[in-house]
């Protein structure tokens, strides 16, 4: 059966280049990186290259690049760090931020008793920045948590703004940039962020591996006690072969980047094209949207909507769920639940991500097998 993945904002498939260094560094680097001796310190070098290459794509310090596991365990330590040890009274967040920083802000609110307030989000899943301005002229010590890409709708928030305003009121900022790292140029230099995470599987790179921006300067309290890896701020031995693969993954995502931008967005305007083709009332879900993410509202009965995702599997078809109600027992989609009327989000809605593996054929035929249904 034809396989068609297209579901690139959920993870993406690692490049063989990657897979290469892994097996490469698991061969002849697999020396404990504390170890004084040459093997270790083998690995230990392999481990400061991959930081070094990673802090040159986002123009940082390689002392500013700390690995860790995901990218939900780095949002985690630095709000739950920012709330305990650099005095945060306060968070301002959205709805529509991914559950590893909106289910982290609640947990924090319910065990410091922190003030938390969420920008409000337009039916394009635009940010209200006015909201924000004006809740950053209050006088409380405040980390700002916003993401860049929106991983559901692909919307993307004005980051230069935001880390401005953040500055200009002594609000830390924390961004989640999960779905714009290896994908859009980041220059830490420019953008007043403090802290930013990622996750490598996002940029074709191995899972179980990510890594946390943090400002120099900024002291957060370790997230692990134990040895002292990751300036003793996340003890245990780290995965050699997993960072290097990441670094791998994101020189070559970098590396490929124009390329590999035109070509995916030519794909997802041709999605467009051929979906509005096929149906004359398929809604775009967001405005000002990243260029390997569409989000549709399709106009098929409550009938056919409990049916969408199942035939698209049974076809070899991998896209995620837009919204409610295409299998019984799922939730809505927290972030289309802040966006769109009760109508619509009754209706199918399908979030199809792109990268530079898929081509027009892929794209034919999800749009043949959708209007088969
Ligand atoms: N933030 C965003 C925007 C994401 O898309 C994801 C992954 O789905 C995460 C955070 C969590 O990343 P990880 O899987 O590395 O924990």
């Amino acid at each position: 059966m034809q396989k068609v993945y297209l579901d690139n904002a959920a993870t993406t498939p690692i490049r063989q280049e990657v897979i290469d260094e892994m097996v490469k560094v698991m061969q002849q680097d697999f020396g404990n990186p504390s170890s004084t001796h040459s093997i270790g310190r083998s690995a230990k070098a392999v481990i400061e290259t991959a930081r070094k290459t990673i802090a040159k794509y986002l123009n940082c310090k390689s002392q500013e690049i700390i690995f860790t596991a995901t990218a939900t365990e780095a949002t985690n330590w630095i709000l739950r760090s920012a709330v305990k040890d650099l005095g945060v009274k306060r968070i301002i967040s959205s709805r529509v931020e991914h559950h590893a920083t909106l289910y982290t802000v609640l947990a924090l609110q319910e065990e410091f008793g922190i003030q938390v307030e969420f920008v409000n989000v337009s039916s394009a899943g635009t940010l209200d920045y006015h909201q924000l301005a004006g809740l950053l002229t209050d006088e409380i010590k405040t980390i700002v948590s916003l993401m860049h890409v929106n991983n559901e709708t692909g919307v993307i928030n004005d980051i230069s703004r935001i880390g401005a305003m953040c500055q200009q009121n002594m609000a830390f900022f924390h961004c989640d940039t999960v779905q714009s790292v290896g994908k859009t140029d980041l220059d830490l230099q420019q953008l007043p962020i403090d802290f930013i995470v990622a996750s490598a599987h996002k940029f074709h790179g191995p899972k179980g591996i990510g890594f946390a921006f943090v400002r120099k300067n900024l002291v957060l309290q370790p997230m692990l006690f134990g040895g002292e890896q990751e300036k003793g701020w996340r003890a245990g031995t780290e995965a050699v072969h997993q960072i290097a693969g990441m670094a791998k993954a994101l020189e070559l995502s970098y590396e490929n980047l124009n390329e590999e931008i035109n070509y995916i967005a030519d794909l997802k305007s041709y999605c467009w094209q051929q979906l509005q083709a096929a149906f004359q009332e398929v809604k775009e879900n967001g405005t000002t949207t990243f260029y390997n993410i569409l989000n549709v509202l399709l106009p098929f009965s409550e009938e056919k909507t409990t049916m969408i995702l199942f035939h698209l599997d049974m076809k070899g078809i991998a896209v995620s769920r837009g919204s409610a109600c295409q299998s019984g027992s799922a939730k809505p989609s927290h972030v289309l639940a802040e966006m769109l009327s009760d109508e619509d989000l009754k209706k199918p809605s399908l979030r199809i991500s792109f990268s530079h593996y898929n081509t027009k054929d892929d794209i034919d035929y999800l749009v043949e097998t959708l209007k088969s249904i």
